[in-house]
């Protein structure tokens, strides 16, 4: 066993090992049906599969332009300008990233200063926070008004200051499954139209919306895009998180600061996925009815858990919803999905860990992006309860 002899300065002292590691670990070690981590358990088309081969096999082994293959980023920005009417140039103003992750790792790093303010909504994702302490950045947390995690527009107006430098928002969201209003969107321009403070859209889901509900993506805004990053991922849209290919769309000048940073972060992205995904965006449209498939897996996990006593909260959007469990236990999340995992077999997520405050809810998170035959199995562990 090796040893370093000397004290450790944590820039994240209080960070552990993030909670969906947490939860697949134990769901493999106790064979629970894992509903925590958001992925999918079945494979992406077949064709997509296939054009990354076919992408090796051609030759696109090597780097990447830092930037990403220009006809990938061609595809995305016609795909952009169908869905939301906004042309961004695929030269100055799209860059292919490691993941949304990476693209949001990479705008805090590439705008964060030391001292500056960035306000966040919890539940947030779990990246956001130390992503931004590790620039020096002080995340603000506001919370989303419980039942239904509405935002809070007057909290937010009065936690700006002129440290204030960026707002992150996350819709479809994760973990609630609630969507953007045009009210939020236009209380979002209004206290940010005149003081510079720059706007991280996360709308990895904005594909998956369920009971008639539409994205409401920033960059169709004709005002918040100027100020905004907005970031997707295939990983959500293709069934492929494990490729970890993402992008990021922004004014060129903002965009000018976000590959300086890039660069020197992971200087360019997979090449043959990259060439993968350029080929099949040219032939398929799945993105448009993902939201539809989304939402009999949804319904199908909802109606097999109705005769159990879980309350479960509708979701618009993502392929997550959450429900309390506070008719089954008083333990903590935590503890309660510890329990769940080893004594009833079904892995979830606690929704504890997306908050700065413990809100001390008796909420849990589900993921439904699974085989149907993954949630009957689920279903069936969960009937004894
Ligand atoms: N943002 C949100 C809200 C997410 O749920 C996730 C991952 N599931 C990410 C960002 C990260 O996406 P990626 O896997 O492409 O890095
Ligand atoms: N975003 C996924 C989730 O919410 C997990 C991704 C990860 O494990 N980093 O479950």
């Amino acid at each position: 066993m090796l040893h370093y002899p000397y004290p450790i300065n944590s820039k994240l002292p209080t960070a552990g090992i993030s909670i969906f590691s947490k939860m697949s670990k134990l769901a493999a070690e106790y064979e629970a049906v894992n509903l925590a981590q958001g992925f999918p358990d079945f494979n992406p088309p077949e064709q997509l599969v296939e054009a990354f081969s076919r992408a090796m096999a051609e030759g696109f082994n090597q780097y990447a332009p830092s930037d990403g293959l220009p006809i990938l980023r061609t595809q995305i920005s016609q795909k952009i300008g169908q869905l939301y009417q906004v042309q961004y140039n695929p030269i100055t103003e799209i860059t292919i990233t490691s993941g949304a992750t990476q693209a949001l790792f990479t705008a805090f790093s590439a705008f964060i200063q030391k001292g500056d303010e960035v306000i966040l909504f919890d539940p947030s994702y779990d990246s956001y926070a130390p992503s931004i302490k590790l620039q020096g950045g002080v995340p603000v947390h506001i919370p989303l008004k419980a039942p239904d995690f509405l935002y809070d527009w007057e909290l937010v107006e009065r936690s700006i200051n002129k440290r204030t430098r960026m707002i992150v928002v996350n819709s479809p969201h994760n973990p609630t499954g609630v969507v953007f209003t045009e009210g939020d969107i236009q209380q979002l321009d209004r206290l940010t139209c005149e003081n510079g403070i720059l706007i991280l859209s996360d709308e990895v889901y904005e594909h998956i919306l369920f009971d008639g509900y539409q994205h409401l993506s920033l960059s169709s805004h004709p005002r918040i895009r100027n100020k905004a990053l907005v970031v997707s991922s295939f990983g959500k849209t293709y069934h492929t998180t494990g490729w970890k290919v993402g992008y990021v769309c922004a004014p060129a000048e903002l965009m000018v600061e976000f590959r300086k940073a890039h660069q020197f972060t992971v200087f360019s992205v997979n090449t043959p996925a990259q060439k993968a995904y350029a080929d099949f965006l040219s032939i398929d449209n799945s993105d448009r009815t993902l939201g539809a498939f989304y939402e009999k897996k949804r319904d199908f996990l909802i109606e097999g858990l109705k005769d159990t006593p879980f309350k479960i909260l509708q979701p618009q959007g993502t392929y997550f919803f959450l429900a309390d469990y506070s008719s089954i236990s008083s333990l903590d999340d935590i503890a309660f999905t510890e329990w769940l995992c080893k004594e009833v077999g079904v892995a979830l997520v606690p929704l504890s860990p997306f908050y700065h405050q413990n809100p001390a809810s008796k909420l849990v998170r589900f993921c439904f992006a699974k085989k149907e035959e993954t949630l009957l199995e689920a279903i069936n562990r969960m009937k004894q309860l």
